[in-house]
């Protein structure tokens, strides 16, 4: 099916090549598009994009990510030829990975690739349901190990991201220094970080005084930046004057930072485990702490349902959960964590929106009518009396609104706890809403030492 003579267009999308012990997705992605661009009949028709997919899949490596790469090329055949070695040699096959790769011809993705892709963001999806799509659409696939992978390299070539994105430029380390304590200039990560804002984010953790743009295991990635325009973050980069000689850096389009997996409103009577969603509800019981400090409470939805809710100690939103009553209103975005010997299915809360404020009351003893302070019960239905001026009066306990302490709004989780897709406060109301590659491209996007 695939076209071997025209000038077509060629999605290449893969995903599951790495394991825990080493690789990345993204690497390989970025010594196949250093071939690629080598090839004369190849052109980019998208940045090469890194697509996060739902994060609460249990078989994920670290962050579900898949790669998609966009083309025109003469030569199909070669190309996926090279593109397949190049995956069965560069993943991590007898450690655990199940790398796909999948090869859709044409210029237009079909919707039932889109729709595939659209669940891929907030459910589990089986390899059969990716299988039965693939073959729908005449898509050729490569796939080693259990075939799991199928189901991100298909989710990573319907993904668009023709309405909000963002992008990341990550740099490369030289096989030589795999392993070796990454070495950056820290002030120099702050001051970027603050130059550079609102056009990047994720650069550094503030509060905790941690530098979030360096990974710490053993895989090729030194460090990633991320934000709105491929010249910021690259110039960002450059500006870093990283010390250690670097195999290259490539930019993604991505939709981090977009919340895409929690785009939909799902009732709790539609919610499995492992779904990503979001919920408008009323707190149902009243939040308490347990031990490591997570906090607990329960939900109702508009048709009665209850459901247990959990937010997470490391989130920094604890407190804030803490304040909650019985009765206010909230937006969550959530993921479903499944059950346990110990804990319920439970709503693991990935942001808070505290939409209105149930009145609280005190149920306090009344004032005195000559000197304004509280006065004393006299016992049970004996009264009260003032103890300055000694004034008595029968009467009942009077209901006095309570101070909340706490503010309606959108509470986030700390930078360091967030997830890759999780939008950062200052992102909402700059989303983007289209995406036109003419006005978009720019000659920076890719360097290799071996250019
Ligand atoms: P990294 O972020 O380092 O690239 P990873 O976290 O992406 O690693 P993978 O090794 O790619 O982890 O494993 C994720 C697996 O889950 C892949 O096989 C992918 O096809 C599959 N997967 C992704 N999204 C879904 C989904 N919604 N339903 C079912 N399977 C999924």
């Amino acid at each position: 099916m695939i076209n071997t003579v025209s000038d077509e267009f060629l999605h290449i999308g893969f995903d599951d090549t790495d394991s825990r012990v080493g690789r990345c997705t993204t690497h390989l992605a970025f010594k196949i598009t250093g071939y690629l661009l080598k090839e004369p009949s190849v052109e980019f028709i998208d940045y090469p994009l890194l697509i996060r997919l739902n994060p609460n899949i249990p078989w994920k490596t670290r962050g579900n990510g898949a790669v998609c790469l966009r083309i025109k090329a003469k030569n199909h055949e070669r190309i996926i030829y090279y593109i397949k070695q190049s995956i069965e040699v560069g993943s991590a096959i007898n450690e655990g990975a199940n790398p796909t790769v999948a090869f859709f011809s044409g210029d237009q993705i079909p919707q039932g690739i889109k729709r595939f892709s659209r669940a891929a963001m907030f459910d589990i999806l089986s390899r059969e349901k990716a299988e039965k799509i693939a073959k729908e659409n005449c898509i050729q696939y490569f796939t080693f190990g259990n075939g799991q992978g199928l189901v991100g390299s298909l989710g990573a070539i319907g993904c668009l991201l023709d309405k909000d994105y963002t992008f990341e430029v990550i740099a490369y380390r030289r096989p030589e220094n795999y392993g070796t304590k990454r070495i950056l200039n820290v002030p120099r990560v702050i001051e970027y970080d603050k130059y550079t804002y609102p056009h990047t984010f994720n650069n550094y953790d503030h509060y905790h005084q941690r530098v979030l743009i360096a990974p710490h295991g053993s895989d090729p990635i030194f460090c990633g930046i991320r934000g709105e325009k491929p010249q910021v973050i690259v110039s960002y980069l450059e500006m870093l004057h990283i010390e250690e000689k670097l195999d290259g850096y490539m930019v993604f389009r991505s939709n981090q930072g977009t919340n895409m997996h929690l785009q939909n409103e799902f009732k709790l009577s539609k919610i499995k485990p492992f779904m990503a969603g979001y919920l408008n509800c009323k707190i149902n019981l009243k939040p308490y702490s347990i031990h490591g400090g997570h906090v607990l409470f329960a939900v109702q939805d508009s048709t009665g349902i209850i459901y247990p809710a959990g937010v997470y100690e490391p989130t920094g939103l604890t407190n804030i959960a803490s304040l909650l009553q019985v009765g206010d209103s909230i937006r969550i975005g959530y993921g479903v964590r499944k059950a346990t010997s110990i804990f319920p299915r439970i709503l693991n809360i990935e942001y808070l929106h505290v939409l209105e404020l149930n009145n609280a009351y005190d149920v306090v003893n009344p004032l005195c009518k000559f000197c304004n302070k509280r006065m004393k019960s006299e016992g049970r239905n004996k009264g009260f009396q003032c103890p300055k001026c000694k004034h008595k009066e029968i009467g009942s306990k009077i209901a006095v609104l309570k101070n909340r302490n706490l503010k309606t709004g959108l509470y986030i989780p700390t930078p360091k706890s967030r997830r890759h897709l999780t939008k950062p406060m200052h992102r909402y109301g700059i989303e983007k809403t289209y995406f036109a590659l003419k006005d978009e491209i720019s000659h920076t996007w890719f360097f290799s030492r071996n250019e």
